[in-house]
């Protein structure tokens, strides 16, 4: 690979919350002056084949995805989020748990607007589904329903402690972490623990539970990270340098649900190549 290359390992499309679509998200990739990117959608592989299909010359496609977890030593039980790269998406138990969640996402994204609804809020979920278009249905396709309405101005505003952030705010089942790094492993990925220590989320987890994690097959830890602070990136580091992990840094892009730009946070060539060395189910896709 030509250095410096720059490597984003975390972005969104509209198989998703991001704002984009697959293929305009890889075209905005190169425009950004991106050599790799990820495309790593909630709980969803199906914008991998149309950005495929758009990859411009002189970018590297990544095909990912962030798997909504959750880890059940504490109580309640911690939501979190894994990415797995390259993995093969045709593996039925990782396939199925995926399928799984994106119908419980959908349940639980119901019962949150009923709960606005009984408190007299005006939205419909048959409207939030189409703003979804088929991808997978998240708090931010409630959050453009609450702007619709006139309720909040900003995303930002949506998921304050009065809406989304929490009073509005429901759980889900989300896949239990440790079976997640095993499923992942199992179809030839590589799982990376997005956002570890972004406390300013919510509550984050304790580094015992990224060792045990990582005896588990975990390989890496996303340290910079818009929602990390300084202190956070380094204190990710030296956790990922003490347990021999990988460390990456990523955009996490959502289009114009943040503000977040393609490419701010990048991931170093060397990471990156253990990742592709450690990958068994699907490759890296480069164009023609
Ligand atoms: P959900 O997956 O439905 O629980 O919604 C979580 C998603 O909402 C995250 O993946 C982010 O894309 C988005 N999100 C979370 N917090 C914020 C925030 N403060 N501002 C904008 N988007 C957010
Ligand atoms: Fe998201
Ligand atoms: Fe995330
Ligand atoms: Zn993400």
């Amino acid at each position: 690979m030509s250095v410096p290359a720059r490597i984003d390992l975390h972005t969104h499309s509209t198989a998703s919350d991001g704002t984009l679509g697959p293929a305009e998200l890889v075209r905005a990739a190169a425009d950004a002056g991106l050599h790799v990117v990820a495309l790593t959608d909630h709980d969803t592989t199906a914008g991998w084949a149309a950005a495929v299909a758009a990859l411009p010359p002189g970018l590297t496609l990544v095909r990912g995805a962030e798997l909504s977890c959750r880890w059940s030593g504490t109580e309640p039980a911690l939501p979190l989020h894994l990415l797995a790269y390259l993995f093969d998406p045709a593996e039925p138990e990782l396939a199925a748990e995926l399928a799984r969640v994106r119908r419980v996402r959908e349940e639980r994204g119901e019962r949150i607007v009923r709960l606005l609804q009984a408190d007299g809020i005006s939205v419909s979920w048959s409207e939030i589904l189409a703003g979804a278009a088929g991808g997978t249905v998240g708090r931010p396709h409630i959050a453009q329903a609450l702007i619709r309405a006139g309720l909040v101005a900003t995303t930002t505003e949506a998921f304050g402690r009065d809406w989304l952030g929490e009073r509005y705010r429901l759980p889900k089942d989300d896949i239990d972490v440790f079976r997640a790094v095993a499923l992942v492993r199992a179809a030839g990925g590589v799982p990376v623990f997005a956002h570890p220590r972004a406390s300013r989320r919510g509550r984050i987890v304790p580094d015992e539970l990224i060792t045990a994690l990582t005896a588990a097959g975990l390989a890496g830890l996303e340290a910079d990270h818009e929602d990390h602070s300084p202190a956070e990136r380094e204190h990710v580091r030296r956790l990922a340098a003490e347990l021999g992990l990988l460390v990456t840094g990523a955009s996490d892009f959502h289009g114009t649900h943040k503000t977040v730009r393609l490419g701010a946070y990048t991931t170093a060539p060397e990471a990156y190549e253990r990742i592709v060395a450690l990958a068994r189910g699907v490759t890296p896709v480069a164009s023609g």
